[in-house]
């Protein structure tokens, strides 16, 4: 497992950096987005880096699939029961900024439509 010194995620996963966390598991953690945008916005990273979706179901599909469960725990967690969004900004097009998968949950009012 890499964990690069540079990578904001990874310093998390490490302690390195504060975060609000929520959840975690053997393999994922979950924690509070710095910068919200629906009053319930979490992340949930695979603590190995792995710089995107594409690279984890390349590396790991079956990490990139507790992963996924992980995100449906943590929406059910948070109770967003009127539903919820699961993100997963992918390169430069849809603004990826940190170059660790994560899965943004995103719930707690209508998000409006996508696609
Ligand atoms: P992306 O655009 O790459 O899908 O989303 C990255 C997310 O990470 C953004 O929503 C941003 O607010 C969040 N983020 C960036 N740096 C930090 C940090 O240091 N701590 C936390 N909790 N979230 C961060
Ligand atoms: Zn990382």
């Amino acid at each position: 497992v890499t964990s690069p010194s540079s990578c904001v995620f990874c310093r998390i996963v490490a302690g390195e950096l504060p975060a609000e966390r929520v959840a975690e598991t053997e393999r994922t953690l979950a924690f509070r987005d710095l910068a919200p945008q629906a009053p319930t916005h979490v992340l949930v990273v695979p603590k190995a880096h792995l710089a995107d979706v594409g690279a984890l179901a390349d590396a790991d599909a079956e990490l990139l699939a507790a992963l996924m469960a992980d995100a449906v725990a943590v929406a059910r967690a948070e109770q967003l029961d009127g539903g919820y969004r699961l993100v997963l900004n992918t390169g430069a097009d849809a603004g990826q900024t940190v170059f660790h998968a994560h899965v943004h949950v995103l719930g707690g009012q209508p998000l409006g439509r996508l696609g």
